[in-house]
């Protein structure tokens, strides 16, 4: 089978990696040649508009997917003619839309922070009434790592808040002092078939992931339970077929939604040696119609995100349970170059070489 994948970076990298074991052969599209998914399979060149350079890149594909959110709808479902797309291109629309997201949430009975749609001045006061201060004003589209969005902490952040971002339609939220931030990724099937990896803890620096940690100590069973009905909820909702990450905050004990990503996701790269099946693997078995695979952990995991900067190489290898994975990118500062897994056998284990390792990949983040 040959997988179309939306998008060449370091997702689409693994999501090639994870697939050529099965016999799966891979093509990526993707307006910047020479990304990290074109280094390892053939990539098409060109602009989501480019209906030519679409058709060239869904010539012979068995089934689409796409490894980023933000790639235009249209795009999607113009190829979506040529070749079964999966996700469904209506989990890209939610996720694509703060508001759509948000509201779907508060349909299917999903705790998330208040928030009301904002889409001019006198609107951004109406929902200031109804949400309340602190808030948080975000873009409904587009935003990512924590850009487009503002803190409103007072009544005199607003108008600094609505010069930064009015002018396209937002959201705004209710500001949720939360204990921790954790998400939750399942996979399913085309007949139905689902499997979830758990909760996983998810430290940010800058708006951006720094640290995850599976099966984290202060998560209890019960809390496992609960995000497991929310993702599938979601999941039978979306008639989903692939992986889903729902990202949520830990609030007095209680789980709340923060935003979903219908793809692969960066708290789940310790799944490629931390579980029984990785999270790229088990996608493309439910895309392509396969079996899925077992999605439990094998003994202790984190993963540390090496941003802007890449720590000696030698010296991480020499942590024991450390692997390394590059995504072939240019040094920029705030810039996601790879990952590092570590993997242990106890808590023990894995807490004395995290430290090492959060030694070596502090020194060399830049951003
Ligand atoms: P997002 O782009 O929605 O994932 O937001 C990026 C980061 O901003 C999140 O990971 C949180 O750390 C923070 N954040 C987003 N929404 C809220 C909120 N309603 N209250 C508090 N912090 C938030």
């Amino acid at each position: 089978m040959i997988v179309g994948i939306l998008g060449a970076g370091q997702l689409g990298r693994m999501l090639a990696l994870a697939g050529y074991p099965l016999g799966l052969r891979f093509r990526c599209f993707d307006p910047m040649p020479d990304s990290p998914a074109a280094q390892v399979c053939e990539q098409i060149v060109g602009s989501y508009d480019d209906e030519a350079a679409l058709a060239k890149f869904a010539t012979g594909l068995d089934v689409v997917t796409y490894e980023f959110e933000n790639v235009p709808v249209a795009a999607v479902r113009h190829l979506a003619q040529f070749a079964p797309v999966y996700p469904p291109p209506a989990a890209l629309e939610v996720a694509q839309d703060r508001l759509a997201e948000k509201s779907l949430f508060r349909k299917l009975g999903i705790p998330t922070p208040n928030f009301a749609a904002v889409n001019d001045r006198a609107g951004l006061d109406a929902a200031l009434h109804e949400v309340g201060l602190p808030a948080v004003l975000k873009t409904r589209r587009g935003g990512y790592d924590g850009k487009g969005q503002a803190v409103l902490r007072t009544p005199a952040d607003v108008d600094m808040a609505w010069q930064q971002l009015g002018g396209e339609p937002l959201i705004l939220e209710q500001f949720v002092a939360f204990e921790r931030e954790l998400s939750v990724i399942a996979v399913r099937d085309l007949v139905g078939n689902f499997h979830s990896y758990g909760l996983i803890e998810n430290s940010h620096k800058g708006g951006i992931l720094r640290l995850s940690v599976p099966d984290a100590a202060l998560t209890t069973a019960a809390m496992d339970q609960i995000a497991l009905h929310f993702i599938r909820l979601l999941m039978l909702q979306l008639n989903y077929v692939g992986v889903l990450a729902l990202e949520m905050f830990e609030v007095g004990g209680e789980l709340w939604a923060n935003e979903i990503a219908p793809r692969v996701h960066n708290s789940g790269h310790w799944t490629i040696e931390g579980a029984e099946t990785s999270q790229f693997e088990n996608h493309l078995r439910a895309i392509c119609g396969l079996p899925l695979g077992y999605t439990y952990a094998r003994g202790h995991s984190a993963m540390l995100n090496l941003i802007g900067g890449v720590p000696d190489v030698a010296a991480v290898l020499a942590v024991e349970g450390a692997h390394l994975h590059l995504y072939g990118k240019e040094a920029r500062r705030g810039r996601k170059l790879g990952h590092i897994t570590l993997r242990a056998e106890d808590e023990q284990e894995l807490g004395e070489g995290l430290w090492q390792l959060q030694t070596l990949v502090d020194a060399a983040a830049v951003g």
